[in-house]
């Protein structure tokens, strides 16, 4: 008699999923699904790659969000700690997995990780797909004329429009057939556990702002397309409307791709949002790949001055001018307004961002690394290339930056764009009795007004850190002295 052959169950496909929390528009997640085979969804949580602070908490919510996702369709998310370059090829050899997907990454790390896990697989007659999702336009994929990358916006963005409109959005799979097994793989492949992700101190409101689901992302953007994006053009700089999309979060953990907004903005109507204001929201759209074209090309975005004469700047090294700029404590309104919004929520209004950019780098003379990593810790979208390019262009440091002579007024800033001083009084509550014309300069009060409502300037609130007009006169003094400065010009 011959033995009777068993139906061997097909080899699963594995999909990566790494700051792309979601279903829809996954091109990843696609791919596996189309490929029939049962499915496989798994995040590494990477120590090479962990992030703290209140990006790390964010992430981890956006995860959870994931995996809540995956059980309604009846699977689940492996969460699993350790190196990815060994985790993935041992559940690959684990599970006899035939074929991985992931969605490509850009930053020198993941990038790295990525090139590695590639040709280990391959030695392993394991397929491997990687499929771009992340930005509207891979870093590369958009040269000069001369085939270099660009180095100013203006020049990229046409370059960039000229390319088409970003490829259609997928669908979620309607449904995924996931591979079952049954092993204790965290003990099998000796994963480390991942450690639990907490919001730092003061993060108070992080929680009740950041929803956080892929159903609540495609909220923010419907709900902005549809009330805001009308006047985006007039009222994205005013911090006291707060009428900007507030997508950041969202596209930074993957709850939503950016062509997923893209097309959601080409398809508002006419009647009613102007080709300027979906022009001017795009085109901010278009800073995000250009951010990421820079730390493809310029890995250590975040340490080295992409203009090598500011090496010389002497910046001051003041740790507790440092320390009253990041507690809110300059006595600057705006400033401290914005420092405020960010430590209590996570995030704070662009404008905000570079007004207290400013500041730090030009009237405190501090080193922008000090912010940018304080903007890392604390930002619910700090993100390894948008944070690092702008804290260069606010600085004057990076490539088609702010130039180093254009210093805000933090007192213009907040009398043209927080007029009322409605934001100031929302995050600094103890000037909310000033009239709305002292709001922006409470040093100005008079003791009769002091004494009517109770305020005490230098004690209620503290007096300027420093003199607006000297600490500018020894900024420009400082950058004239560079050696080489005029590439900085
Ligand atoms: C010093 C400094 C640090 C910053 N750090 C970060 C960061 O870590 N992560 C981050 O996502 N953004 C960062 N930004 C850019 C910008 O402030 C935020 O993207 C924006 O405030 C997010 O709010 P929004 O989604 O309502 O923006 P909207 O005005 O609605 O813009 C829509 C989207 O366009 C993109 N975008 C807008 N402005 C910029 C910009 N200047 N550069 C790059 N992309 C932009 C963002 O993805 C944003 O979500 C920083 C800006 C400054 C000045």
């Amino acid at each position: 008699m011959t033995a009777q052959k068993q139906p061997t169950s097909p080899a699963p496909v594995l999909v990566l999923f790494r700051d792309d929390f979601r279903l829809t528009d996954n091109p990843a997640l696609h791919a596996a699904c189309a490929s029939g085979q049962p499915v496989v969804c798994a995040y590494v949580h990477d120590p090479a790659t962990y992030k703290q602070g209140v990006i790390g908490w964010w992430l981890a919510q956006a995860r959870a969000a994931l995996h809540d996702a995956l059980t309604e369709k009846g699977g689940h998310l492996l969460q699993i700690g350790g190196d990815a370059v060994d985790i993935v090829p041992a559940l690959v050899k684990h599970l006899g997995i035939k074929s991985v997907f992931w969605n490509r990454r850009y930053d020198p790390v993941g990038k790295a990780q990525d090139t590695t896990l590639k040709t280990t697989l391959e030695s392993l007659h394991v397929d491997v797909q990687s499929l771009a999702v992340r930005l509207l336009h891979e870093p590369w994929t958009i040269r000069t004329g001369a085939g270099q990358p660009y180095r100013v916006f203006t020049a990229w963005w046409r370059a960039a429009q000229n390319m088409g409109e970003p490829g259609r959005c997928l669908p979620a799979p309607q449904t995924i057939e996931f591979h079952n097994y049954s092993d204790n793989l965290e003990k099998l492949l000796k994963a480390q556990a991942i450690p639990p992700a907490r919001l730092p101190d003061g993060a108070t409101a992080a929680e009740q702002d950041w929803p956080c689901s892929e159903e609540d992302a495609q909220e923010f953007l419907h709900d902005f397309v549809e009330n805001n994006l009308a006047h985006y053009a007039d009222e994205r700089n005013r911090p006291d409307k707060d009428t900007t999309s507030r997508l950041s979060p969202y596209l930074r953990a993957g709850l939503l791709s950016a062509r997923q907004v893209w097309h959601a903005v080409r398809a508002a109507p006419q009647k009613t949002v102007s080709a300027e204001n979906a022009q001017t929201f795009l085109a901010e759209l278009g800073w995000r790949d250009f951010a990421w074209m820079q730390l493809f090309y310029e890995p250590d975005l975040a340490t080295r001055n992409l203009r090598p004469e500011f090496d010389h700047l002497p910046w001051h090294h003041a740790p507790d001018l440092l320390e009253a700029w990041k507690m809110g404590r300059t006595g600057y309104p705006l400033v401290d307004a914005g420092m405020r919004q960010l430590y209590t929520t996570g995030w704070m209004h662009n404008r905000v961002r570079m007004v207290v950019a400013s500041f730090l780098t030009k009237h405190l003379l501090t080193d922008w690394r000090e912010g940018e990593r304080w903007f890392h810790d604390r930002l619910v979208d700090a993100d390894p290339a948008q944070n690092a390019m702008n804290w260069q262009w606010c600085a004057g440091t990076g490539i088609d930056a702010s130039p180093w002579f254009r210093i805000f007024n933090p007192v213009g800033q907040s009398e043209k764009f927080d007029p009322s001083g409605a934001y100031i009084r929302t995050w600094v509550p103890e000037l909310r009795l000033l009239p709305d014309k002292l709001i922006h300069t409470p040093w100005k009060a008079d003791a009769a007004l002091c004494r009517q409502i109770g305020f005490t300037p230098g004690k209620s609130y503290p007096a300027p850190l420093v003199d607006l007009k000297q600490a500018r006169a020894i900024a420009l003094e400082s950058w004239k002295n560079l050696p080489d400065r005029k590439q900085a010009d």
